[in-house]
C-alpha cells in the first residue's frame, strides 16, 4: 500500500495527501482546510471550483510551494516539498511548475519579451537563449508583433496571453492557474482558453486551474469542488 502510494506520487506531476491548513485570526484558529487530498497526472487538465472564500487560493499556493500547509504532504514531480530549503524549493518551482493569476503580475517596467524572458534568466540561461526562446513563445500564443510592447500598451487579453507564454517558458510539467480569465470579458476569455486546450495538446503539459467559469471547467478532463475544507469529485457537466 506504501509502496503504490510512493509510485503515484512519482509518476504524477502534483501530488498532496491529507493536507491541512488553518489561520489565526485574533485568539482563533480558523481552519480553512482539512485533509486535501490530490494527485495531477502527467497532462491532465484540472478544474478546481468552489464557492469564494473555501480556500482554493489558498490549496493552489500551498501545491505550488508557495505557502506551507499546517499538516500533510505535498509533492512537485516526485519531490516532497516540505524538506527543501527555501532556495531549493524556490529552484525547484521554477523548474517544473508555472504560474499564472487572476491579474497578470507582468512587471511594468519590462517588455512582454523580457517578462517571458525572466523564469530562464533566473534559471541562469543564457540571455541570447532566453530572448530567442521567449520570442518563439510569444509567437506562440499569437504576440509576434508585441514583443516589444510594456504591459500597459497591451489590452487585458494580451497582458493575460503574455503571462500564459511567461508560465511556459522553463517548460513546466505542470502549470497553476488561479482564476486565469477571471479579469477577462467573455470573448477574450474564450480565446485564452482556446489557446490553453490548444498548448496542453501540443506539449502535454498539465493544467490546475481554479475558475468560476463553467465553461472552463467543461473543457477540463476532471473537475473537482473544494467544500467544507476538502476536495470532493463532481461528476458530469459542472
Ligand atoms: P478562495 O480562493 O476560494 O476564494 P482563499 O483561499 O483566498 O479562498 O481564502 C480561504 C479563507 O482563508 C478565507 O476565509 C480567507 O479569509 C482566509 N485566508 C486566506 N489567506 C489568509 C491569510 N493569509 N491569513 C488569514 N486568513 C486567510
Ligand atoms: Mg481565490
Amino acid at each position: 500500500m506504501t509502496t503504490d502510494v510512493a509510485a503515484g506520487q512519482k509518476t504524477a506531476v502534483l501530488s498532496c495527501r491529507d493536507v491541512h491548513k488553518s489561520y489565526r485570526q485574533g485568539s482563533e484558529q480558523v481552519a480553512v482546510l482539512t485533509g486535501v487530498d490530490l494527485s495531477v497526472a502527467v497532462g491532465e487538465k484540472l478544474a478546481i471550483i468552489g464557492a469564494s472564500g473555501s480556500g482554493k487560493s489558498t490549496l493552489l499556493n500551498m501545491l505550488g510551494g508557495l505557502d506551507d500547509p499546517s499538516a500533510g504532504e505535498i509533492w512537485i514531480q516526485g519531490a516532497a516539498v516540505a524538506p527543501m530549503s527555501e532556495s531549493e524549493r524556490a529552484r525547484w518551482r521554477n523548474r517544473h511548475l508555472g504560474f499564472v493569476y487572476q491579474f497578470h503580475h507582468l512587471l511594468p517596467e519590462f517588455s512582454a519579451l523580457e517578462n517571458v524572458a525572466m523564469p530562464l534568466l533566473i534559471g541562469r540561461v543564457a540571455p541570447a537563449v532566453a530572448r530567442q526562446r521567449a520570442r518563439q513563445l510569444l509567437a506562440e500564443v499569437g504576440l509576434a508583433a508585441r514583443t516589444a510592447h510594456k504591459p500597459a500598451a497591451l489590452s487585458g487579453g494580451e497582458r493575460q496571453r503574455v503571462a500564459i507564454a511567461r508560465a511556459l517558458a522553463t517548460e513546466p510539467g505542470c502549470v497553476l492557474m488561479d482564476e486565469p480569465t477571471g479579469n477577462l470579458d467573455p470573448a477574450t476569455a474564450q480565446t485564452v482558453l482556446e489557446l490553453l486546450l490548444r498548448l496542453n495538446q501540443e506539449s502535454g503539459i498539465s493544467f490546475v486551474i481554479v475558475t468560476h467559469d463553467r465553461q472552463i471547467a467543461a473543457r477540463m478532463d476532471r473537475v473537482v469542488s473544494l467544500r467544507d475544507g476538502c476536495l470532493q469529485d463532481v461528476d458530469g457537466a459542472p
